[in-house]
């Protein structure tokens, strides 16, 4: 009995399956409606013009095909015009929210497709992204909208390399994205100064998610796992999501390998003047220390809290302009200024947690050009926040450990099967 009704409920999958199927398929070919003379032809999108394919029926009605590719200076209003589909039918459209939301926003590259039955719009498709349309049918003044996503599958790629110039250089050559690079000396930047602890001849293994549509690549995701072999250590970082969500990344024995506070609390154009001893310096003219760094980004950059604290300071900081500073647990400090403006309702006392904006890049005080002063105190002293030693972050939940541990194994695993390859 249980079987059965097993497998009816099987079958009724397998038939809505080919209900979708065939109902992403009728949004490519152009189908008429009468019962006997059906003509379906695939339309091949073009790049920039517009095609039209019209298609007689056994009862000599016209249905047309448009595909057209958005152009700057596109809105729906100029193209119905052009295809003589009355403003009345405009809008119809626009009174469905779903269609209002993404129609009223055409972007440049991408497909609109328009069936026009007997100067009459039938359907509409509006491809918005890589795997998801709009798809809207008309009928007697009835829009029916929905939005159709393709989903993407998912795999593991293997990359490796040696090092023999530059860790960016190597990685480059193995095939690593600028993202990839970027991530990896993120991911050991608590643990390796890629300028001093790494040689000619280190080896590094990554593990990174690589997604498809329709059997072919469109887009690499994050690392999820990677080696860096040094002469005499081999560290490890492997990507887990904690229960509630979080992602980050560990070492073999589930400790974050993230510092506490970030080395960067804005995503920098470049650094404009780094922790120094002694710098000129380039408004007062004379020589004096630099005990921070400065983090050169377009003005209203987003700033972030470097980790968790609390706040001690929002305010004027004299040559530093508006500056916030942080208190963070065992006696580490941060101090960001310059700012153009602070987050909404920032004050004193109010606690933040790491990433969150706390103010945007700006260039009040003694500056020459937007940028962030970022320093790391810790019991008073004024450390250079791009290489100094910082506490790692949270560990692995213990409720969690069971269950990263599995998923290590596999991973490790994985990057096993490349080691044996050589
Ligand atoms: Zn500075």
């Amino acid at each position: 009995m249980q079987l059965k009704y097993y497998r009816r409920s099987l079958v009724s999958i397998g038939v809505s399956l080919v209900l979708l199927i065939a109902l992403w398929f009728s949004f490519h070919h152009k189908t008429s409606s009468s019962s006997n003379a059906t003509v379906s032809t695939e339309l091949a999108l073009p790049a920039t013009t517009s095609t039209t394919a019209a298609v007689k029926t056994a009862a000599g009605d016209k249905t047309d095909w448009h595909v057209r590719s958005i152009e700057s200076g596109d809105n729906l209003a100029s193209i119905f015009k052009k295809q003589h589909i009355p403003a009345a039918m405009l809008q119809t459209l626009l009174k469905n929210k779903l269609t209002k939301q993404y129609l009223t926003n055409l972007k440049p590259g991408q497909t609109l497709q328009l069936q026009i039955h007997n100067n009459a719009l039938t359907r509409l498709n509006y491809e918005f992204s890589i795997n998801q349309k709009l798809s809207i049918a008309m009928q007697d003044n009835k829009v029916n909208s929905k939005i159709i996503t393709k989903p993407f599958s998912e795999s593991l790629l293997l990359k490796s390399g040696t090092v023999r110039h530059s860790l960016a250089d190597d990685a480059h050559n193995a095939g690593l994205t600028n993202n990839m690079i970027f991530e990896l000396e993120k991911i050991f930047s608590g643990k390796i100064n890629f300028n001093r602890n790494l040689h000619a001849g280190d080896k590094f293994r990554i593990l990174h998610q690589e997604f498809y549509l329709d059997g072919q690549k469109v887009k690499p995701g994050h690392i999820m796992a990677a080696q860096i072999q040094t002469k005499n250590k081999l560290y490890t970082a492997i990507r887990y999501t904690t229960p509630a969500g979080v992602s980050g990344y560990y070492d073999i024995d589930g400790h974050g390998l993230q510092p506490m506070l970030l080395r960067a609390p804005v995503h920098y154009t470049r650094i404009s003047s780094p922790y120094s001893l002694r710098r000129w310096h380039p408004i007062l003219h004379t020589w004096r220390p630099h005990f921070g760094v400065d983090y050169a980004a377009p003005a209203n950059t987003p700033i972030h809290a470097a980790g968790d604290g609390k706040v001690t300071f929002v305010g004027q900081g004299h040559g530093f302009g508006n500056m916030v500073m942080i208190s963070h647990p065992n006696h580490w400090t941060t101090v960001y200024a310059h700012m153009r403006r602070f987050a909404k309702n920032l004050h004193t006392r109010q606690y933040v947690q790491k990433g969150q904006t706390i103010g945007y890049v700006g260039m009040t005080g003694l500056a020459t050009g937007p940028h962030v002063h970022y320093e790391i105190r810790h019991l008073g002293l004024r450390l250079n926040p791009r290489t100094t030693k910082l506490p790692g972050d949270k560990p692995i939940p213990w409720k969690a450990r069971k269950d990263f541990k599995k998923h290590e194994k596999i991973l490790l695993a994985e990057l096993d099967l490349l080691k044996n390859q050589g």
